[in-house]
């Protein structure tokens, strides 16, 4: 068994619109109460009742066999988890409570859990802390596990006591659903459209069939190189929404105070370049996704195996793209869409040793630039190399004195590392 998830537009008519929005909203209630709730009870745990009881329990040491004391402290409150914080809130459940699936809250303060999980691992240290939501956040949403498809529609499980019951109908959906099996479905609202992500647990698919070719993928600012060609990823479309983006974003920077004050951004004006900012993100995220599916199905239905850096050096030094926030994340999302697709069809993904020197090597000869021969953005100044030209100064390799390109040349090491692993590991 495999999950695959699929996010559709969904078309709401207008009660089941209503009732949306109305779990939105309280499915932010949850949260916030219990956030609320939960930092009470770290408080109580951390200071008012410190230790109440402490019991002496004696212990044999394995290796001596002498016999000491060791204690246990006993705390009162003991420290708050999901479920203490779930139960609690369900007591002080209120009448209008019952007109939302109880599921909502389950999930909501189950969520809160995994984020004060995350914020507490050490291996995660770029975690902050859980936050309260705000009605104004772009982005509003909830989960249900009760969800069904039935008919090709999306039907939430109704509350028994919802204002709804005679106008509760199935969502239609953007697309035909793939299976009726699904797991937790969520559900999210951007730019006043609603969106679901619905999880399918399908049968593993069958595996492409293999090629015997193998290729490196070098990430680079406008483009992919791989062994056979490069993928444009930064066409004329998404050139013109990023110079569009910067224009709109300086239009609400100016808008947003007036005489040097900083006044309300409520204004008609103000809320309709808001809109048209928001319209154009939205495009350039559609552009991705569609430029890096293609691509990444591309890359496992011709190959069998794939090299690509574990980091992305290149990308994160970039400085001369507009808008490059956005075209950094296209990066993330390239690795994690060919990761995920490499697994489902049976193709291999090598990461490539963060120290390994795609760039500084020469794929002929195999010697590494050092030093101020290394090649930078900017290319090399004591020889004079250009940004975009790779040159061997040993005198011994076949391509000495020969320019090549130098995204071609860090192509080509990244694929040798499937032929030669050692390469990978010798750093
Ligand atoms: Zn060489």
């Amino acid at each position: 068994m495999i999950v695959k998830t699929r996010i559709y537009r969904l078309k709401p008519d207008e009660t089941m619109t209503q009732v949306l929005d109305d779990w939105c909203n309280y499915r932010r209630y949850c949260w916030n109460h219990a956030l609320a709730l939960w930092q009470d009870l770290y408080m109580a745990h951390n200071i008012f009742d410190k230790v109440v009881a402490t019991t002496f329990i004696p212990k044999q040491n394995k290796k001596t066999k002498k016999w000491h004391m060791t204690y246990q402290d006993h705390h009162l409150n003991p420290s708050p988890n999901w479920r203490l914080v779930r139960d609690l809130m369900v007591e002080q459940k209120e009448e209008w409570q019952y007109a939302y699936s109880a599921r909502t809250l389950q999930l909501a303060v189950q969520d809160l859990g995994k984020a004060w999980q995350n914020f507490f691992n050490k291996a995660q240290p770029d975690w902050g802390k859980p936050k309260f939501c705000s009605k104004k956040n772009s982005r509003q949403g909830f989960k249900t596990d009760r969800a069904k498809i039935k008919n090709g529609l999306l039907w939430l499980e109704m509350p028994k006591e919802t204002p709804y019951k005679d106008h509760w109908t199935g969502i239609k959906l953007s697309e035909k659903p793939l299976s009726d099996k699904i797991g937790v479905v969520s559900i999210f609202k951007v730019n006043r459209k609603y969106y679901a992500s619905v999880p399918y647990k399908l049968e593993k698919t069958l595996p492409k069939a293999k090629t015997g070719k193998g290729t490196g993928i070098d990430i680079n600012v406008g483009h992919f190189n791989y062994q056979d060609g490069q993928c444009l990823v930064l066409p004329q479309s998404l050139r013109k929404l990023y110079a569009k983006i910067k224009f709109y974003q300086k239009c609400l920077a100016k808008k947003r105070t007036i005489n040097g004050i900083i006044k309300g951004t409520q204004s008609n004006k103000y809320l309709r370049t808001k809109a048209k900012l928001q319209a154009c993100y939205e495009r350039v995220s559609n552009i991705q996704h569609d430029l890096m599916h293609k691509f990444t199905t591309k890359m496992v239905n011709d190959y069998d195996q794939i090299v690509i850096e574990s980091l992305n050096v290149k990308g994160m030094l970039m400085s001369h793209v507009a808008s490059k926030g956005m075209h950094r994340s296209m990066f993330g999302l390239f690795k994690q869409l060919l990761a995920y697709k490499c697994k489902w069809y049976d193709k291999e993904l090598i990461l490539a040793n963060k120290l390994y020197p795609s760039t500084q090597r020469c794929a002929v000869c195999g010697m590494v630039k050092k030093g101020n021969e290394k090649i930078t953005l900017r290319g090399n100044h004591k020889y004079g190399t250009k940004h975009n030209e790779y040159v061997c100064h040993n005198p011994n390799c076949p391509n000495y004195g020969q320019v090549v390109d130098r995204d071609e040349n860090a192509m080509k090491n990244l694929t040798l590392l499937i032929s030669h692993p050692e390469l990978n590991k010798a750093l």
